[in-house]
């Protein structure tokens, strides 16, 4: 025992419910858990805290070596699965039978943490027969974004424990307590969508702000000249690339360092390198798009300042017809907007979103 009392649960953000349900889980673990949220809202830190109380002797004291290593994440009987391609495959849930059959090292239990398994797709039959089936010293903790159909009956096996997104005050109080000045904090928090991890990267990102600007600016610029619209769509285009910098050098530095820790081991080269570096580039094209997703909707909040405003001046000259027309385009705009963000979902890619979008607003302007 030391007197470094550790909080298992002191990275998890703003989920006091599931953070509290994991606490009592840990008197009477069952064989299965299920932690259900969207990205960036604390899943891994709870796991990696919830495993640490689960293999501890103590019910997660929090104050014995073995919750140390849990939590420096160098327990022998915690092991994360992490998927290498861009979904579970059968293999590597050949691999977790395997390792769920092994006795723990230390005694009490074994923690397997398997994340992402809604991207268990064909892998998923043989993720259930290895739930229904649990050895008694083994406990699984599933992670995934959603519950898709196909994850039903493996969610029928496992307590599920649900992570709320994070709303915009939660992410702005979070950074302001990393040391975040409040007023840089809401804004970033506003672009942020609910994940911490997006959140720590755009605070860091000087240009952000700029980025910012330019979506904001949009309504302004454009005259109706057409010319000015795809001007426009090329500059934002250009700041989604800015965008992605932060999170490329974020990348690189995590590579060197797995490359270091491999040669320090004595590998010729780093073991699953291609693997990591996909890992990697689908992480980049999903930030891409929650960067325009972020842009359109500082993008809408424009137009929907305009309109407010234009609202207010008829609430004192009613009826006038050039206000009534203006009140009516900025509202197609906000309109033509939401479709624009409704299409991004379906894959539509951002350079032909942006140009038709744009155009379209131009003609409205
Ligand atoms: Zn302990």
């Amino acid at each position: 025992m030391s007197d470094v009392q550790i909080d298992l649960f002191g990275d998890v953000v703003g989920q006091s419910r599931a953070v509290a349900q994991l606490r009592a889980a840990l008197a009477r673990p069952v064989h299965g858990y299920l932690f259900v949220g969207p990205p960036g809202s604390s899943k891994s830190a709870a796991s990696l805290g919830f495993a640490a109380g689960l293999v501890c002797p103590n019910g997660g004291c929090g104050q014995c070596d073995s919750c140390a290593r849990a939590m420096r994440g160098v327990h022998p009987d915690i092991s994360t699965i992490e998927r290498t391609g861009a979904a579970i495959t059968v293999d590597e849930i050949r691999d977790v039978t395997t390792r769920a059959l092994r006795r723990p090292v230390e005694g009490v239990r074994q923690v397997l943490i398997i994340d992402d398994v809604h991207l268990a797709l064909r892998s998923a039959p043989a993720l259930l027969k290895t739930l229904e089936e649990p050895p008694s010293k083994t406990v699984f903790v599933l992670t995934a974004e959603d519950v898709a159909p196909g994850l039903a009956t493996i969610a029928s096996r496992c307590a599920v424990i649900t992570f709320s997104a994070l709303g915009e005050a939660g992410v702005a109080e979070w950074l302001i307590r990393r040391g975040v000045e409040p007023l840089h904090a809401r804004l970033v928090a506003a672009g942020a969508a609910g994940d911490l991890q997006r959140a720590e990267l755009l605070a860091d990102d000087a240009d952000y702000l700029v980025r910012l600007a330019r979506w904001r600016d949009v309504p302004s610029r454009l005259d109706g000249s057409g010319a000015a619209a795809a001007v426009a769509a090329e500059e934002l285009l250009g700041s989604l690339d800015d965008a992605l910098e932060p999170l490329r050098r974020h990348h690189g530095a995590e590579l060197s360092a797995l490359e270091d820790e491999a040669r320090q081991r004595g590998e010729r080269g780093l073991p699953g390198r291609k693997e990591i570096v996909e890992r990697h580039q689908r992480a980049e094209r999903r930030w891409r798009t929650d960067e325009l997703r972020s842009g359109l909707a500082v993008l809408q909040r424009a137009y929907r300042d305009r309109l407010r405003a234009v609202l207010e001046q008829l609430d004192d000259q009613p009826g006038s017809p050039g206000l009534l027309e203006e009140a009516q385009r900025d509202a197609t705009a906000v309109e033509r907007i939401s479709s624009a963000s409704a299409a991004l979902s379906r894959n539509v890619q951002a350079p032909l979103l942006l140009a038709s979008l744009l155009a379209q607003l131009e003609t409205v302007s």
